[in-house]
């Protein structure tokens, strides 16, 4: 924590650059921002107020509760999704959670290699297909 020593806080517009004294790097995209731009600020983990980078950091905190579902529902012998069937057979490949044939699809999934996406073919559950769009790009 603290001031970032001769950093300015680069959010807002392209032509209305906040331009405030910087407080944290942002850990998602990697700009510096002040005190009135902060989203999110736990121990190493700061985030500015940018819209891309609100999506991901609210998007890892519910990821997070739903892998706890899906791992309490497998522990119960029943499929990751509320409400389905017992025996899930099937595993996605992102989340690790267990699945009934419905809901695990094999998918051409666009996976980061460095700089580039490959996309290859994956078992994935529903929650984890959504969110592609999410962190594509990054
Ligand atoms: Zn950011
Ligand atoms: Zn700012
Ligand atoms: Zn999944
Ligand atoms: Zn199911």
């Amino acid at each position: 924590m603290g001031m970032l020593v001769g950093q300015r806080c680069r959010l807002g517009g392209r032509f209305s650059r906040c331009n405030d004294p910087a407080e944290e790097t942002c850990v998602y995209c990697g700009k510096p921002f002040c005190a009135r731009h902060t989203y999110v600020l736990e121990g190493h983990e700061a985030v500015c107020t940018s819209a891309r980078c609100r999506a991901k950091r609210d998007d890892l905190v519910a990821y997070q509760e739903y892998r706890r579902g899906v791992l309490a529902r497998n522990h119960a012998g029943l499929c990751g999704v509320e409400g389905c069937v017992p025996h899930p057979a099937h595993e996605c490949s992102l989340c690790r959670g267990h699945f009934c044939a419905l809901h695990v699809r094999e998918r051409m999934y666009p996976f980061r290699e460095g700089w580039v996406t490959v996309e290859r073919p994956a078992s994935v559950c529903a929650r984890c297909w959504d969110r592609r769009k999410i962190w594509r790009g990054a």
